[in-house]
């Protein structure tokens, strides 16, 4: 794909800007918006909006307006401005300016009633269920309602007293006058305010009256002069009424805003919606909006995801113009790339069990082990070693067959930047469960040492961790928060239905190094062997706690060494 500057294009939506600017568009007049719906927390879903438009915004040096739809008081909290606010900053995204579609109510209010003014609108008193009844369906046309007909002064008069107030919630509404026997049903005389007694968080009581998605949006990409309106499929629909009602207010403008539409993200194994992710939370099915299993921004900064690795997914999953599911595999694996490129290394044991080197009289020593293997300018930190050790229960078996290349009685294995071992006994308790495992150790062997023991070649390279000088940590393991790949895909069953009841475990006995004492909120490490983690906000100075972002292969297998 090129375009007349021969640049490549990145999106069929780039392609639709570039053609645009090929047959007259000035390139000062190009502008983008992000519209959010302060009703919850944005999503992964929302950063493909937030790439494509704030891409747009940067590649073509247009500027871009946050846009805040907060046209219904019923769902929307400053909290959740603040918290969406937060979430662009970090992904690295600055707006030109902040916008609110309340900032419009006014102009709407009065571009409303030049429809009404125009017979282009009217107030209907009817309820919700008559209005819907006679809509018709896409093969048969609706039946007008009786109220179609009103003067224009009897329509201001009364839509004047809806927005003061005068009248009960659903008691009327006001409609624009469009064709009940159109056969796209969104034309069918939509409904443009209805009345809403609830305060707003931003204009407070000022209105009783709110404006629909239809009759706000559109009025707003032209008040801000936006010149590609971009939004998702589904509103594929409403773009002839879109262009109608800015047709009807269309006076003095040259440029008038137009939409154009693309496929949802969707992503296996999760739900992408506020309000199907506002459920679990309300019911405390997940710690919050920020809970690292959530596909929420916050709950993927809290897992241990990277604005980075949210960009990289973003891109290689792309603009499409067909609905599609983007495996949720793809979004582990951007993570994972960017982890093992830059995590520091350190060794914890999250199922302990002891090991003691007979052999061994000193008391301690310090080895020197990489830092991280894929950047050699990371360095060497300094891990504690010493006569008893811990290793995992599941690295031991006292008897193995040969495939397996871990520890086990009479065969030897490298302890990962410290020495050769060799199995030799077991000691258990009474109900014949081992409990500590008893080992010899080649002085010669070191790590590094340069020694022809040193680089004999053994089978296994266990992590391992020393008694006296490791950390105990809180560790919290996330699985998929459904266990279907696509939850909300089954007829007449809900997506709850779908949930993981074991999508947390949480492991309170691990132990590690001592060099994670040092860690810091934020902080992302690899646990060697065992994967990606960030130390927690629950983390505190005599508590620290991690949370796994993901494995080190997209499907753990134990066998895997260093
Ligand atoms: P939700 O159902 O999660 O509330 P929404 O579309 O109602 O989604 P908005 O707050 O209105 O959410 O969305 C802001 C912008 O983000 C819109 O332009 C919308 O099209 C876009 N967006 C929302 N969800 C997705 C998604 N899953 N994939 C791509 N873009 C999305
Ligand atoms: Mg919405």
């Amino acid at each position: 794909m090129a375009n007349s500057t021969n640049q490549k294009t990145s999106n069929f939506l780039e392609e639709q800007v570039v053609h645009d600017l090929d047959t007259g568009l000035k390139v000062d007049s190009l502008k983008f918006r992000f519209p959010p719906e302060p009703n919850g927390y944005l999503h992964i879903g929302h950063a493909a909006s937030l790439f494509l438009n704030f891409g747009l915004a940067l590649k073509y040096n247009a500027p871009i307006y946050l846009r805040f739809d907060d046209t219904n008081p019923t769902q929307e909290e400053q909290k959740f401005v603040d918290a969406i606010k937060e979430d662009i900053k970090w992904l690295g995204f600055k707006w030109s300016e902040e916008r609110y579609t309340s900032d419009y109510f006014q102009q709407l209010y009065d571009w409303a009633i030049l429809l009404i003014k125009k017979g282009k609108a009217y107030v209907d008193d009817q309820t919700s269920e008559e209005i819907a009844e006679q809509k018709g369906t896409p093969t048969n046309m609706g039946k007008n309602s009786p109220y179609r007909n009103r003067t224009p002064e009897e329509n201001f008069d009364l839509f004047q007293r809806m927005k003061l107030g005068e009248f009960l919630e659903g008691a009327r509404v006001l409609r624009a006058k469009i064709d009940m026997a159109s056969p796209n049903m969104l034309m069918r005389d939509p409904i443009m305010y209805r009345i809403v007694n609830k305060a707003h968080h931003r204009t407070g009581n000022d209105w009783h009256i709110y404006p629909m998605y239809d009759w706000a949006h559109g009025q707003s990409d032209f008040i801000e002069g936006i010149s590609h309106s971009l939004c998702t499929l589904e509103f594929g629909s409403h773009r002839e009424l879109y262009d109608w009602f800015i047709n009807q207010i269309n006076i003095e403008k040259e440029l008038v805003p137009h939409q154009f539409e693309f496929a949802r993200r969707n992503l296996s194994y999760t739900v992408l919606s506020k309000r199907k992710l506002g459920e679990l939370v309300e019911k405390g099915l997940v710690s919050g909006w920020d809970d690292p299993r959530m596909p929420t921004i916050a709950g993927l900064r809290r897992r241990g995801y990277t604005p980075n690795s949210i960009k990289s997914f973003s891109e290689k999953a792309g603009i499409s113009k067909r609905d599609n599911v983007s495996d949720i595999a793809l979004l582990e694996h951007s993570i994972r790339e960017e982890l093992n490129a830059t995590a520091q290394r350190v060794m914890v044991v999250v199922n302990p069990i002891k090991l003691t080197i007979t052999n061994y009289d000193k008391e301690k020593e310090i080895l020197e082990i990489e830092n991280n293997p894929e950047n050699p300018q990371s360095g060497f930190r300094k891990v504690t070693f010493s006569k008893e050790l811990i290793i995992e229960q599941e690295d031991f078996k006292e008897h193995a067959n040969r495939k397996f290349f871990r520890l086990t009685l009479g065969k030897e294995v490298r302890l990962k930047g410290a020495y050769i071992i060799k199995a030799n006994e077991v000691v258990k308790d009474s109900k014949g469960k081992i409990t500590e495992i008893k080992c010899t150790y080649d002085p010669k062997s070191k790590s590094g040492s340069n020694t022809e023991e040193s680089k004999r070649k053994v089978k296994g390279t266990l992590h391992w961790v020393s008694m006296k000088h490791s950390v105990g940590i809180e560790v919290r393991n996330y699985d998929r928060l459904f266990n279907d790949p696509m939850p909300e895909g089954h007829e007449g069953k809900d997506f709850m239905e779908f949930l993981n009841p074991t999508s947390l475990t949480v492991n309170k006995k691990a132990l590690a190094e001592s060099s994670v004492e040092k860690a810091e909120i934020g902080d992302r490490y690899q646990f060697q062997r065992l994967g990606y983690y960030r130390v927690d906000e629950n983390s505190n100075a005599s508590n620290l706690v991690f949370n796994k972002t993901v494995s080190l292969k997209s499907s753990f297998n134990p066998k895997n060494t260093l």
